[in-house]
């Protein structure tokens, strides 16, 4: 308080009444200069307390233009080495992996033998609890491993493997930022993962692994615990569930020390997702790559300067860029500007031929197998030979 110019009783009555009491105040600011000036001391001494208390510090813009090329420069400059990158399910369209949330993708459709009383049942957890079938029917359609990560998802790879990639907080759960390389240090799946699943009983709780949950699941079998035969559940979060408590602590630790966010593939409008864009500090750069904008700022807040929505368009915009496109195209051009696209493209190559080369493999081991199973059961019964007739 002892910042208040003005210490005269008098001159706190004049600013303070409200306009009601005079009103010819609020709009005629002519009213003698000693006012005028206090008033304008007045706002000085608000504008400092607003950005002390609420930490306004004033918008330095960091990028030289709102580009991607602008991106490319200042992630080219040195400065910019905790890069956070948010994703959604455009990442993985192009893998060939529907965006579940959206009814009409035909996702749903395959699902009405089922009789979901809505769609969204199939991922509420209470439901899940009494009708486990259609949720895994629809895991065996969207299973992992069946897709190959995108060219966006490696881009992601290369941040990491450049050392510049803070964090990725992902709200798929197909696990392709995984098969990309990702470790599980890198990520946060916010809406969990199939990564590793668990027996629902709160007593028991026992984990189980990728592979035993894709043989439960391609055998079309209910996965039941081993230990106490409750109903076992990949890791993904349900509505009705909590999310991760690792997005929590993580979130705070990373997103006050971010360099630029690059948020990809998302509309943004699943919470608390979607609010982590206003978490980077006021002057980090933010790289919007999506077939649309989104999340930009409620004009109220933005005008008090709260909010932190994006601002692409407005004569105020200082930090946000949007790319509008694919994500995969979004990552070769910025690739491109940073003299990077040779080596994506070829980093995707070769890990696509590694996919496909064990997928050869994978195929070739279990028709080996079956033609042994088939052998074993019924000797003779295929090729006219057997150890009996020998
Ligand atoms: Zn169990």
């Amino acid at each position: 308080m002892s910042a208040v110019p003005e210490s005269a009783d008098k001159k706190e009555e004049d600013t303070n009444i409200p306009d009601t009491e005079e009103g010819h105040r609020s709009d005629d600011s002519s009213d003698g200069s000693e006012g005028g000036a206090s008033g304008e001391a007045e706002m000085d001494f608000l504008r400092n307390l607003f950005s002390q208390t609420l930490g306004l510090s004033p918008r330095e813009k960091v990028l030289d233009e709102l580009t991607m090329d602008g991106v490319a420069q200042y992630m080219k400059s040195g400065k910019c080495k905790n890069i956070i990158c948010m994703v959604g399910a455009g990442i993985s369209t192009s893998a060939g992996i529907p965006d579940f949330r959206s009814p009409g993708t035909g996702l749903y459709a395959n699902l009405q033998k089922y009789n979901l009383p809505y769609p969204e049942a199939i991922f509420q957890i209470e439901y899940f609890k009494k009708n486990p079938e259609p949720f895994f029917a629809l895991a065996k359609e969207l299973y992992p491993g069946q897709f190959k990560p995108t060219v966006c998802h490696y881009f992601i790879r290369m941040l990491k493997d450049k050392g510049l990639l803070r964090r990725c907080y992902s709200q798929n759960i197909d696990t392709l930022e995984r098969v990309a390389g990702l470790q599980g240090e890198d990520l946060i799946e916010a809406h969990g993962t199939f990564y590793t699943s668990h027996c629902v009983s709160f007593l028991c709780r026992q984990e189980y692994n990728l592979d035993w949950m894709k043989e439960k699941i391609f055998s079309d079998e209910i996965p039941k615990c081993d230990k106490c035969s409750g109903l076992v559940k990949p890791d993904i979060v349900f509505f009705g569930e909590n999310l991760p408590a690792r997005f929590f602590t993580s979130m705070k630790k990373d997103f006050p020390s971010c360099d630029l966010l690059i948020i990809m593939g998302t509309s943004l409008q699943v919470q608390p997702f979607a609010s982590l864009v206003s978490r980077v500090p006021k002057n980090t750069p933010r790289l919007l790559i999506n077939m649309e904008k989104t999340g930009q700022s409620d004009v109220l807040m933005g005008m008090l300067g709260f909010g932190g929505g994006m601002d692409f368009d407005s004569d105020k915009a200082y930090r946000d860029v949007v790319y509008l496109s694919t994500c995969d195209e979004g990552c070769l051009a910025l690739a491109d500007l940073l003299g990077w696209k040779e080596d994506l493209e070829e980093l995707v190559k070769r890990e696509h031929d590694l996919i496909d080369s064990k997928d050869k493999q994978d195929k070739a081991k279990m028709a080996n197998q079956s033609v042994g199973a088939a052998e074993g059961n019924a000797p003779g019964a295929e090729t006219g030979k057997s150890d009996k007739t020998v």
